[in-house]
């Protein structure tokens, strides 16, 4: 049994998306920090409307999977297909753009704190051009484990083997067997998850005091930062003095070639033009 370490630490810069909602950005940040799948990482976290309130208002997607996962507050996430999806706290989304989607996600509160992540995993070049797709997750319909030493570990995506158990998440539908969880954990307390050899791994604290130990090697990583991980088979973390929140992501890497230009994420440049050209003469969604 070999334990994950930290191999990579990218740390979140501030930038704006959208209509310019202020956001911390790590993987993605730039098109060489990135983990295969795993194409971006966005936190947003704000008291203040005028950093969320513009929102995301219509944008397109090809060729990846797009997960809204919400801490705190509502936005209103609306599509080209008609679909229309309440996101509230602790509710999650997860959209397969595919071929392509137009879409908006609004925030719907004008006060208050909203905060959340977006997360970007690329699809295999066989299912770029798939239908689009998208599920509401609703808080309850994701499991939530009490740990043993104090904390939670809930469930968005995946299988995990948590304290023996065998926990199901509602998503289990890409063939990246992605793996997203929130843990929470008590001042002090450890925690082991076995992770796929197979797949690619990071940590994302969000919580908590600056620095958290990880593995035996009591390494350290600061919050808002991805922690990116090595191979291995599980992971080991320590949570300091405070009480510490981390997203756990694991993913099968598809070891292709990736072109992106903005919201398109193909395998070649012809590709790119390809949905370029799309979009601009309202084929982008169109099936084949
Ligand atoms: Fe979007």
């Amino acid at each position: 049994m070999t334990t994950r370490t930290l191999k990579q630490v990218i740390k979140s810069i501030a930038t704006s998306d959208g209509g310019g909602v202020k956001l911390l950005r790590s993987i993605g940040q730039r098109q060489n920090l990135r983990l295969d799948p795993f194409l971006m990482l966005d936190e947003f976290s704000s008291m203040n409307a005028d950093d969320y309130i513009a929102g995301f208002p219509d944008h397109p997607h090809r060729g990846f999977e797009t997960i809204t996962y919400m801490l705190d507050g509502h936005m209103l996430h609306r599509d080209h297909l008609g679909n229309q999806g309440d996101l509230k706290s602790g509710a999650a989304q997860w959209m397969t753009a595919g071929r392509g989607i137009i879409h908006s996600e609004m925030p719907q509160q004008n006060s208050g704190r909203m905060r959340g992540f977006q997360l970007w995993i690329n699809l295999p070049a066989k299912e770029k051009m798939k239908p689009a797709a998208y599920q509401d997750i609703q808080p309850e319909q994701m499991p939530i484990i009490n740990l043993a030493h104090g904390g939670t570990v809930k469930i968005i995506a995946g299988e995990a083997e948590i304290e023996d158990q065998t926990i199901v998440g509602p998503i289990q539908s890409s063939s990246t067997e992605p793996l997203f969880l929130d843990i929470r954990l008590h001042a002090g307390a450890d925690f082991i998850l076995p992770i796929a050899p197979s797949h690619n791994a990071f940590i994302y604290p969000y919580e908590g005091q600056q620095e958290i130990g990880l593995g035996t090697e009591k390494q350290t990583l600061t919050t808002h930062s991805a922690g990116l991980l090595s191979n291995g088979d599980y992971l080991a973390v320590q949570a300091g003095e405070e009480n510490l929140a981390f997203l756990l992501l694991a993913a099968k890497p598809l070891h292709e070639p990736i072109v992106q230009y903005g919201p398109f994420v193909m395998n070649t440049h012809e590709e790119i033009e390809q949905a370029i050209a799309d979009y601009r003469n309202g084929r982008l969604v169109l099936p084949d």
